[in-house]
Parts: structure tokens; sequence; C-alpha cells
């Protein structure tokens, strides 16, 4: 395997990073996970204005143009022959003498690595439906930046896994669910309307959030933005995650209650079956 690091192209054991990284220091970084599909990535435009934005709100320099980094993604994408998968790509301050402000002059450490993984139509799991357990939220509150500071979302899917589950839906102070440890969270009422929360510092901007969206729209489905309880949701005729290497993935129990009939919902099938046929896909 081949790793992208600030610059070169180096086999996967000499892939690393210096130890003053602020990345591993402080988890001053951020980062994308983009689908890769026949080789090519989808939705990189989204990906890449989302990137642009996390770098913004925290003031670290973009390391090239978006275009160098499609590029760079492309040749790791190539270099590894994954055909489907994902692309990680990570962006940190810099490597600098430890001190929490930040340094002056430090270039960006830029990380991208590819790996294959199980073509999201065929992936077994979601034929069957994942398992989800909830969680009180004590992440911060500027989760819109896709940052690598994940410690919460790790502990969350740990305690996730021990209860048999596959992910986390974390609660906010007031009871409702803001979104998954690694997934947006969805819900779809006794009506066939479908309910996500609504953007804000609360929530990461999905990508695949976003072209859900216009899979809705195409399909005529009604999509209410807005915050939704536990108890709606454990109540809800479906409910699914998604993300970008999930693609829509039907949750069939949420704290061990099992939702409508315990099995994968219509809605949230045909959202994943069509939506490739909706998000962009870049030329290899
Ligand atoms: N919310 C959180 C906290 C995430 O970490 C992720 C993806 O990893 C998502 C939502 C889904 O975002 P996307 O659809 O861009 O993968």
């Amino acid at each position: 395997r081949i790793v992208y690091v600030n610059g070169r192209y180096v086999p996967y054991a000499q892939a690393a990073v210096h130890a003053e990284d602020r990345g591993f220091q402080f988890g001053d970084g951020i980062y994308e996970v983009c689908e890769v599909r026949g080789g090519r990535l989808i939705d990189e435009a989204r990906h890449m204005q989302r990137l642009a934005r996390s770098l913004g709100e925290l003031e670290i320099a973009a390391p090239m143009s978006a275009a160098a980094l499609g590029h760079v993604m492309r040749e790791v994408i190539r270099r590894n022959r994954v055909k489907d998968g994902l692309v990680y790509l990570q962006v940190t301050r810099g490597a600098a003498p430890r001190e929490f402000l930040f340094p002056a002059d430090t270039e960006p450490t830029v990380v991208c690595l590819a790996r294959p993984m199980a073509s999201a139509g065929l992936d077994a799991r979601a034929l069957e439906g994942i398992a989800v357990k909830s969680m009180p939220d004590i992440r911060w509150q500027r989760c819109d930046i896709k940052t690598v500071m994940l410690l919460p979302a790790c502990l969350a899917k740990e305690a996730a896994r021990q209860d048999g589950a596959r992910e986390a839906w974390f609660i906010d102070a007031d009871g409702f669910v803001t979104e998954g440890a690694s997934s947006n969270a969805w819900i779809v009422d006794a009506g066939g309307a479908v309910i996500t929360r609504q953007l804000s510092s609360a929530i990461l901007p999905g990508v695949t959030r976003a072209t859900l969206r216009d899979v809705l729209e195409g399909e005529g489905i009604t999509l209410t933005e807005r915050p939704f309880r536990l108890d709606e949701a454990y109540s809800a005729r479906e409910a699914f995650i998604t993300s970008a290497t999930q693609t829509v993935m039907p949750v069939v129990r949420i704290d061990g209650r099992p939702i409508a009939d315990g099995k994968p919902g219509p809605v949230a099938q045909r959202l994943r079956l069509n939506f490739h046929q909706i998000a962009a896909i870049s030329s290899a």
C-alpha cells in the first residue's frame, strides 16, 4: 500500500508524520472521507467545499488548491488500485514545538490514504440493517467542523459495540438526537415524510446528507429538517443513517427496541438504491 505524506508517495510502513505534529498533540486538524466507486470519487466537489470550510474555521492555511488535492486523492486511489472503497484526506496545522498558540510559518501536514471496502450496494449489512445505541452528546459546540478530535465518537462507538450496536446516536441536553458518532441520523414518520435535524453547529453538514436532499426531491419525498427525540425514533416507521462510507444504512433497532417490524424499511432501501444515480461522480 502507498500513502501520500507531505508531497511524497511512500510505502505504508514508512508513512509517518513528526512527533510534534499538532494533529497528534492537540487534535488540531481536519479530514474528509470520500467514497470511491468504480475507481471514481463520489461527491468530490462537496467534500472539497467542506474541507475548505473546516480549514477556514480553524484558520489553517490551505495546503494546496482543491484541484491539486483532487489530484492527490486520484493518485492514491490509482496507486493502490482501489476500485470500491474510501479515500481519507487529513490536513493538520503542522509540526511545531508544543505550544497552544498557533505557530508562525508552519506548513500544514497533508496525509492521504485509500483502502478498499465492499461496494455499498453489495454490503450484506445493508440488507439486514444495523442496531444503534443512544448516548449523551458529550462533544464540543462546533460539531459542524470536521476535526480529527474524535475521542467522544471513539468512546461512543466502542460502547455501542459492547452493546451489540454498530453506531451510536448522540442525544443533546434537551433530549433530541443530534447525529450519529460518524453519520447523520434520519427517521421516516407515519405519513412517509423523512425527518433529519436541521444544520447548525450541533451536527456535521454531511455530504451524503446534502446529496440525499437532492435524491428526496427527485423522488418527491417530503423532507422536514427539525430535531426529533428518541421516543419519536423508537416509534418511527423507519430509521436510517447516512455517511460517505455507508451511503444510506437502514437502522432496525435503537437501544434494543425494534423499529417497526425490525427489518430495513422500503424508503431507506429505495434511497440507498437510487443514491448513486444522483450523486456526482468525478472522472478517474
Ligand atoms: N456526522 C458525523 C459526526 C460524521 O463523522 C460523519 C462522517 O464521518 C457524518 C455525519 C456523515 O458525513 P458524510 O456524509 O459527509 O460522510
